[in-house]
């Protein structure tokens, strides 16, 4: 059913402002029906007083409630006898039960009427006096209640009683015309037949009864009606099943004396939601405080740690905030509600107070991630409960990162594209130096988070709520051909988004990505949906007591050390190549560096092809603060993967992009935004880089170079100083020469459309550029750099503008450097 959620709110108060035990509303229940809830199995049998109830609410966190229903006759103060030869069983209609017999001994009749319909039951016995005199006949119908926890406490409301746990269930039992009422923990407990009882209160509530006492002329009957209804407490009550309680969703929840606000979070008690938590590495540039100087100082401290920093790696790992927007808008395409904490102003469908974001890039730079593959399950169990805290059981922790482990004795270097607990809450992305591209980060944060969520490479844990046998989450194999989704390797990098219907296929001869494996899969396939098949409760999630498992105990141990190491990149790449022509990849040299005093100077990257066939690929480079400023643009072909098995060297191309025009540029880095475009003019990637600068004039670097004497250090400042020294690059305009070219900034058109994301990016305008003077002034002094506040404006601000003259993808890039 679904709730109006004031009502809802009304009735949670209502449901947790009972105080132990206190007298209820005669109304039988502030909820009026659970949907699915009923009793789902009712066992009567002939032989016995009592029948065996179980009631299952499936949206609801408390399990099943066991019961018992007695029902006990009285003649001339002895109890009738249940005899099976003697009783006939009949069934007049659905969902109704009648037994009847006769008890020659007793001399009486009695007759059970059980109808039972979704959660209540309700009991009509009949007692016929077959004696020759009129005799006294009671009749005691209870039930007890087993809650699987804690403990019920009782309550009378008129003729009836109700039995509660505060946290689960609410057993309500009413006897019409019953002579006393009585309750207790067990049926041994209730007062003898005929005593007159009275409800004593504060009481426990296990056993809730009735009885009907009353001297009976011969031939007549007397006649006892029970109801009995269960409800699940609003407290226990999950509706839509994603592990987090509707209270918790609609209130709040309070973790350890924590306060989560999941309701103004973004949490939708009807709706499934999952809380992911995303945090990534600085970059080592920015680890090592290469951002922090204003400039580096004019001596030979300062020149060091420009020396330094020029060969720190400035690749980044966060993701794009357009890869996190177009995931949660995936999610929420299959009815799930995604929220992101990326940190602030950077997350995602997750609405929070500036002090509450904890997403975003808390740590620091470490060139492998795991001390090792064998303790790696271990490990993400480790970081994600630091990462979480108290979170934990509300959230999920994605991180990335470089690579994950170190490389081998022998020197081999694991490109494996993350790791990622099956049916946990934990996992890791690996944006090595084979993943600059988003798409790439994007699916394989979905295949990682698949891995959370209970999917396996070509099959689930868990279909259609049921766990799965390792032979069955794991028979296909990893590579299936014909099968689109990021879980399958031979798509990782082709599909977004999981499967939505159930999909079968024959797999007629070994995939290439696993050919010569032993459990390289061959012959039929049937994968049922994954996205209805996702377990967002996985992990342990809304079971704030519970601990994640521990991956050394597992049953399915080997089975996910092999499953969730993942593929090196290469080999994904190449299984997708077919798939990617015209897709590349960018990864920046880790040593790279700008002097203001030469006009040689230059970045390097390597561009990678991810097609199967040549390609050629048009890099603009936009560098400065505001990135005003246009490199020379360049076109490189680049050799495609063809037939190979991984991506190796063959279709991966270094690149030096020349940056000449160093005028005016201060500080001690240079945002520089590289992006690449493929033949169809489509941006194919998209990011920025910070790039260490030495902003001295000649006349200091010439200082610090005499102070430096003939050290190291020294002959790399005099080789600064040096013509031509750094690359083939003409070296006709040094800073001190007055005609220097800037380029003109792209003007804003006031009122034209965007054009779309694909329309051809502008023709390079290095040579023409009329001069024109800049926003900014040079400054040599060490006046402080921007503040990130106004760096990010000003990103926005260029983004605005690279949108609007139809760069769609560099403006969604820049926007997301937020
Ligand atoms: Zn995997």
């Amino acid at each position: 059913m679904r709730f109006h959620n004031k009502a809802i709110a009304g009735a949670v108060t209502l449901a947790l402002g009972l105080s132990a035990v206190t007298a209820v509303p005669a109304v039988a229940s502030p909820t009026t029906s659970l949907g699915d809830a009923s009793f789902t199995q009712v066992h009567i049998r002939k032989s016995y007083h009592e029948a065996t109830l179980t009631y299952l609410n499936p949206k609801s966190i408390a399990g099943k409630l066991e019961s018992q229903l007695g029902v006990i006759g009285w003649a001339g103060g002895r109890v009738v006898a249940p005899i099976a030869k003697n009783t006939t069983e009949t069934s007049p209609e659905d969902g109704v039960t009648v037994l009847e017999h006769t008890d020659p001994q007793r001399k009486v009749t009695m007759k059970r009427t059980f109808t039972v319909k979704g959660d209540e039951i309700h009991v009509v016995t009949e007692l016929t006096n077959n004696a020759d005199e009129a005799r006294e006949l009671a009749i005691r119908m209870y039930n007890y209640a087993k809650p699987l926890k804690g403990t019920m406490s009782a309550a009378q409301f008129g003729d009836g009683l109700r039995g509660e746990d505060k946290s689960t269930y609410i057993v309500d039992a009413t006897f019409p015309g019953a002579t006393a009422l009585a309750a207790a923990q067990e049926p041994g407990q209730l007062p003898a037949w005929d005593a007159s009882e009275t409800l004593s209160l504060p009481g426990r509530g296990e056993v809730l009864s009735g009885t009907w006492l009353q001297n009976v002329e011969l031939g007549a009957t007397l006649t006892a009606e029970m109801n009995l209804k269960v409800t699940t407490q609003f407290a226990a009550l999950d509706s839509d099943g994603d592990g987090l309680l509707d209270i918790w969703e609609m209130q709040g929840a309070n973790v350890n004396g924590v306060d989560m606000p999941l309701h103004r979070w973004g949490a939708d008690p009807n709706k499934k939601d999952i809380f992911l938590q995303m945090n990534w590495m600085k970059s080592e540039w920015e680890t090592k405080g290469c951002q922090e100087a204003a400039r580096f100082a004019v001596d030979p401290e300062g020149f060091a740690r420009y020396d330094a920093c020029s060969k720190m790696n400035t690749n980044v790992y966060r993701p794009s905030g357009l890869i996190l927007d177009q995931m949660v808008k995936k999610f929420a395409e299959h009815g799930y509600n995604l929220h992101i904490d990326a940190g602030k102003g950077y997350s995602k469908n997750f609405d929070a107070r500036d002090d509450e974001y904890r997403g975003g890039p808390v740590l620091d730079y470490k060139d492998h991630y795991f001390n090792s593959p064998e303790t790696s399950g271990s490990e993400l169990i480790t970081s994600s409960v630091e990462l979480l805290k108290e979170r934990e059981g509300i959230f999920r922790s994605g991180v990335i990162g470089d690579l994950m482990d170190a490389p081998s004795a022998n020197g081999s270097v694991n490109y494996a594209t993350g790791r990622a607990l099956i049916g946990g809450t934990s996992f890791y992305v690996s944006k090595n130096a084979r993943m600059g591209a988003e798409d790439k980060v994007r699916n394989t944060i979905m295949h990682e988070l698949g891995h959370n969520l209970g999917l396996n490479h070509n099959g689930m844990l868990w279909v259609d709520g049921k766990r799965q046998s390792v032979y069955e989450w794991t028979k296909y194999g990893d590579w299936l051909d014909g099968r689109p989704s990021p879980m399958n390797y031979a798509y990782q990098f082709v599909t977004f988004s999981y499967t939505d219907k159930e999909m079968s296929g024959v797999q007629k001869e070994p995939h290439p990505g696993c050919a010569g494996d032993p459990d390289c899969y061959v012959g039929e396939w049937t994968v049922p949906s994954e996205w209805d098949n996702l377990n967002v409760k996985a992990g342990g999630i809304g079971d704030v007591s519970v601990k994640p498992v521990d991956p050394d105990n597992n049953e399915d141990k080997d089975t996910e050390q092999k499953h969730d190491i993942e593929r090196d990149a290469r080999e994904l790449d190449a299984a997708a190549a077919h798939k990617n022509d015209g897709k590349a990849d960018f990864y920046m040299a880790d040593v790279n560096s700008i002097a203001t005093v030469r006009t040689d100077n230059k970045v390097v990257g390597t561009i990678g092809n991810r097609g199967y066939n040549d390609h050629e690929f048009t890099v603009r480079t936009f560098y400065g603060k505001d990135l005003s400023r246009l490199a020379p643009v360049q076109k490189v072909k680049v050799k495609g993967i063809g037939d190979a098995k991984e991506a190796g060297p063959q279709s991966r191309k270094e690149i030096q992009i020349p940056i000449l025009d160093t005028q005016r540029l201060y500080g001690s880095y240079v945002p520089v935004f590289i992006q690449i475009e493929n033949e169809s003019g489509e941006v194919v990637f998209s990011e920025l880089f910070d790039i260490s600068l030495l902003d001295y004039t000649e006349e200091e670097l010439r200082q610090v170079s005499n102070q430096l004497g003939d050290s190291v250090l020294g002959q790399r400042a005099s080789a600064l100083l040096s013509q031509g020294k750094l690359g083939n690059y003409q070296d006709a305009n040094r800073r001190d020469v007055a005609d220097t070219k800037e380029l003109k900034k792209p003007t804003r058109p006031s009122t034209s459309p965007a054009p779309s994301p694909t329309s051809k990016a502008p023709a390079p305008t290095t040579t023409s550029a009329p001069a024109a003077p800049t926003t900014q002034d040079p400054k040599v002094t060490g006046d402080k750099g921007l503040d990130e506040k106004t760096r990010n404006t000003i990103l926005i601000v260029v983004g605005v503008l690279l949108g609007l003259i139809g760069l769609g993808g560099a403006a969604a890039a820049v926007m997301a450097n937020m």
